[in-house]
C-alpha cells in the first residue's frame, strides 16, 4: 500500500517524537522488550552504570544504544578481534562495549575531538578494569588517520574499526579507513538510517541536524553499496549500521 504525502510527513514527525528510544522500530513497545528481554539483563554492570551516567549529560542522544552494544560485543568475539579502531567516542558505552569483548592483550584505538566527553565515562571504564586496552587520542580523526597512513607498517592492520563521528566526513574515512583495516577486517559505520530520513520526502518536516547531514549519509550508502573492495550488510539496530568486510 502507497501512502499519501501527508501519511509520510506524519510518519517522519512521529519519527522525531519517538527519537529518544534510538531505534528504528515502528512501535515503541517492541523495543522496549527487546531491551528487557535480551539486551538489559545481560548487560555488563559497568555499561549500565555509563548508560545510566550518560543520560544526564545534554548531548545524551548521541550514545550508542544498548543493543547495539550488544551487537558490536558479540560481532567482535565473533571475529576474534584484537586491535580495533574507534572514531567518536563521546562518553565511551561503544568503547566500553568494545573493551570489555577484547582479550586482555586486546587494543583500541580511539579518536575524539573532545576528550571533556571521554574522561567523563573514564571513570567507569577504569573501574571496569579495561582501561588499560585503550589509547586515546584527542584531535580531528581526518588527521590523525593521515598520520597513521603513512607509515606503512600501520596498514591492514585493524580488525575492526567503528566509525561514528561527524557524519559529513564518512566518505573521508572511507578511503582511509579502507587501507588500515585488514583484509577480512570489519569497518562497522554508524547512523547510516539517519533517524530514516534517508526516505524522507524533500518537504518533510525534518530537524535542521538531520536535514543537514542526510545528503552526507545517502551519498555514502551508495558509495558503500558501488565499493567492490567490500562486502556490506546494513542492519536497522540502533539508527543504522553498516557493516562492511574487506575483501581485497
Ligand atoms: N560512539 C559513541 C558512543 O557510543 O556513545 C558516540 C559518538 S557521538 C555520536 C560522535 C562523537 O564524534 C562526539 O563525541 C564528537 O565529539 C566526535 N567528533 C565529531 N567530529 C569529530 C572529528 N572530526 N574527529 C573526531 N571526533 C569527532
Ligand atoms: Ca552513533
Amino acid at each position: 500500500m502507497t501512502m499519501t504525502k501527508e501519511e509520510q510527513q506524519q510518519n517522519h514527525i512521529a519519527g522525531h517524537k519517538e527519537q529518544g528510544h534510538k531505534s528504528l522500530l515502528q512501535s515503541d513497545a517492541l523495543y522496549q522488550y527487546i531491551l528487557e528481554t535480551s539486551v538489559y539483563p545481560r548487560e555488563h554492570e559497568s555499561l549500565k552504570e555509563l548508560r545510566e551516567l550518560t543520560q544526564k549529560h545534554p548531548w545524551n542522544l548521541m550514545a550508542t544504544p544498548a543493543d547495539e552494544g550488544q551487537l558490536l560485543g558479540m560481532l567482535l568475539k565473533l571475529i576474534n578481534a584484537k586491535n580495533t579502531m574507534e572514531i567518536g567516542v563521546y562518553t565511551g558505552y561503544s568503547l566500553l562495549s568494545t573493551a570489555l569483548a577484547l582479550p586482555p592483550h586486546g587494543k583500541i584505538l580511539a579518536m575524539d575531538v573532545n576528550r571533556q566527553y571521554y574522561e567523563l565515562g573514564l571513570p567507569v571504564i577504569q573501574k571496569a578494569g579495561v582501561a588499560h586496552k585503550i589509547d586515546f587520542r584527542e584531535g580531528p580523526a581526518l588527521s590523525l588517520l593521515d598520520q597513521l597512513i603513512k607509515q606503512e607498517k600501520n596498514k591492514g592492520t585493524f580488525d575492526f574499526i567503528f566509525v561514528d563521528a561527524d557524519k559529513d566526513n564518512y566518505l573521508n574515512y572511507h578511503k582511509r579507513v579502507i587501507e588500515l583495516v585488514k583484509v577480512g577486517g570489519l569497518i562497522g559505520y554508524d547512523n547510516t538510517l539517519w533517524n530514516g530520513s534517508v526516505v524522507a520526502p524533500p518537504d518533510a518536516p525534518l530537524m535542521n541536524y538531520i536535514r543537514h547531514y542526510r545528503h552526507f549519509v545517502m551519498e555514502l550508502n551508495k558509495a558503500l553499496a558501488l565499493d567492490s573492495r567490500v562486502e556490506i550488510c546494513q542492519l536497522p539496530v540502533g539508527d543504522g549500521i553498516t557493516l562492511c568486510r574487506r575483501i581485497i
